[in-house]
């Protein structure tokens, strides 16, 4: 038996699904009083818990919550598709219009415009992804209301 009691979450997993503890966790589980306790509480909450879940969730629960999700992203859905035409239009267009001088494009930038191009990826990227977390902010707070 292991010295140190498994966390909370392993005596959470061995309640509701013992299979998927490893086999040292069990044993120091089955063989000590105070996670037996422990596992105890959780039997008795995780029953309190299948009675509950029944009526609780009686009417349609996802399709309530998935008809508040398309609201809160519509109004943002357009707005990436515009920016992603917009950033194709910056990438192809000067591509098309230096097509022939292409290849010395890419022999005959400095260190530098290397740098500017990287940072400036960067912050379009970085953009992006501050306005995913946003929208994800804004979807975890609607399922908390
Ligand atoms: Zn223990």
């Amino acid at each position: 038996m292991s010295r140190t009691h498994p966390s909370e979450e392993v005596l959470q997993q061995f309640v509701l699904e013992a299979v998927t503890c490893s086999a040292e966790e069990i044993s120091h589980i089955e063989s000590c009083p105070e996670c037996q306790s422990t596992v105890a509480t959780y039997k008795v909450l995780a029953g309190e818990l299948a009675g509950l879940a029944a009526p609780a969730f009686d009417f349609d629960l996802v399709a309530a919550v998935i008809g508040q999700l398309e609201e809160a992203a519509a109004p943002q859905a357009k707005m990436p598709k515009g920016t992603i035409v917009l950033i194709a239009a910056f990438i192809v267009i000067p591509l098309w219009l230096f097509r022939k001088s292409a290849y010395f494009v890419f022999t005959d930038m400095s260190a530098v415009f290397y740098g500017l191009v990287f940072a400036a990826a960067g912050i379009v990227v970085g953009v992006f992804l501050l306005r995913l977390y946003k929208k994800y902010q804004q979807i975890i707070n609607l399922i908390n209301e």
